[in-house]
C-alpha cells in the first residue's frame, strides 16, 4: 500500500501566487533537500514521524497519525474536510517531488474526486515531475536564486554555480501541465545578474509564463525585504523581458490565516 511521508493535512486559503485568496486544501510533504535562508517551515526539511490531520475544516483542531500516512486515509481525511468545497488540492513541502510515487498517487485519487491538483515545488526534480506531470493541473514553480539558496548538502551559499539550468529543464516539462507559473523571492540580497539570467532562462521557453515577484516576508537569517524603490525596478527589469509579470507577497503574514 502506498504511502506518503506528510507534515499536515488542513484547509485553507492559498497564501502565494496567482491564485491567492482561493480555497485550498494543503497536504504538506516532508522533507526537503533545498536551505533558502528565508524559511518559514523548517520543520519539512526532515522527514516527519507524525503527520497532523485537521479534524474540522479552518477550526485548526488536529489529530495526530504515524508517517507514513496510506494515500488511501489521506483521501479519506481530504473527505471529511469537504474537498470539494475547495478550489484546490495543494500537494506542497518541504518538496513533494523528492516523494513522486506518493505525490503521484495521491494526486491521482484526488482528481477521482473531483479536485484540481496544485503542485507547489522548488523546481529542480525534472524527472520525478515527468512521472506524475499528468496528473497536475497547476505547476506552481520557484526559481531559486543561489545569493539565498543552497542544497542541503552544500556548507555554503553560494557553492553549487546557480540553479537556472535545472530550473530551465524543469519549465521545459512543467510546461505539459494546462497551468504553469513561475515565482521568485527576491530579498535585500537579489542580484541584477541572477534576475537577468531568469529572464532569459524562461524567455527561451516561453516569454508568456506569468512570473511572481515576491519580496521576502522577513523570516530566519534573513531581516529585511527590499524597499520600494528596489522592488519598482525588479519588477520593471522583468517586464522588459517577460511581460505578465507581477509583484504579489505572502498574505498569510497579514491574515493569520496559516
Ligand atoms: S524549498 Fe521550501 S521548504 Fe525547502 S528550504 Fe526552501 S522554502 Fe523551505
Amino acid at each position: 500500500m502506498t504511502g506518503a511521508n506528510l507534515v499536515e493535512i488542513f484547509s485553507s486559503i492559498q497564501g502565494e501566487g496567482t491564485h491567492i485568496g482561493e480555497t485550498t486544501l494543503f497536504f504538506r510533504f516532508g522533507e526537503c533537500d533545498l536551505r533558502c535562508r528565508w524559511c518559514d517551515s523548517p520543520q519539512t526539511w526532515k522527514p516527519a514521524a507524525r503527520c497532523r490531520i485537521e479534524t474540522q475544516r479552518g477550526r485548526g483542531a488536529f489529530r495526530v497519525v504515524a508517517n507514513p500516512v496510506a494515500i488511501v486515509d489521506a483521501v479519506k481525511a481530504a473527505e471529511a474536510l469537504d474537498l470539494g468545497a475547495h478550489r484546490f488540492a495543494s500537494l506542497t513541502g518541504g518538496e513533494p517531488l523528492l516523494q513522486p510515487v506518493a505525490a503521484g498517487a495521491l494526486a491521482r485519487a484526488l482528481r477521482q474526486m473531483g479536485a484540481r491538483i496544485y503542485l507547489e515545488t522548488h523546481g529542480l526534480h525534472t524527472e520525478a515531475l515527468e512521472s506524475l506531470v499528468d496528473t497536475i493541473d497547476v505547476v506552481s514553480m520557484d526559481w531559486k536564486l543561489a545569493s539565498d539558496v543552497k542544497r542541503a548538502s552544500d556548507r555554503r551559499l553560494g557553492a553549487v554555480a546557480d540553479f537556472h539550468e535545472a530550473h530551465e529543464r524543469f519549465l521545459r516539462v512543467a510546461r505539459r501541465a494546462p497551468e504553469v507559473l513561475v515565482k521568485v523571492v527576491v530579498t535585500p540580497d537579489t542580484q541584477d545578474r541572477e534576475i537577468d539570467e531568469l529572464c532569459a532562462r524562461i524567455a527561451a521557453t516561453d516569454a508568456r509564463t506569468p512570473i511572481v515577484v515576491q519580496p521576502v516576508t522577513p523570516f530566519g537569517a534573513v531581516s529585511k525585504t527590499p524597499d520600494a524603490g528596489r522592488l519598482l525596478a525588479l519588477v520593471t527589469r522583468i517586464g522588459r523581458v517577460l511581460p505578465d509579470v507581477r509583484l504579489i507577497p505572502q498574505t498569510h503574514p497579514i491574515t493569520g490565516v496559516p
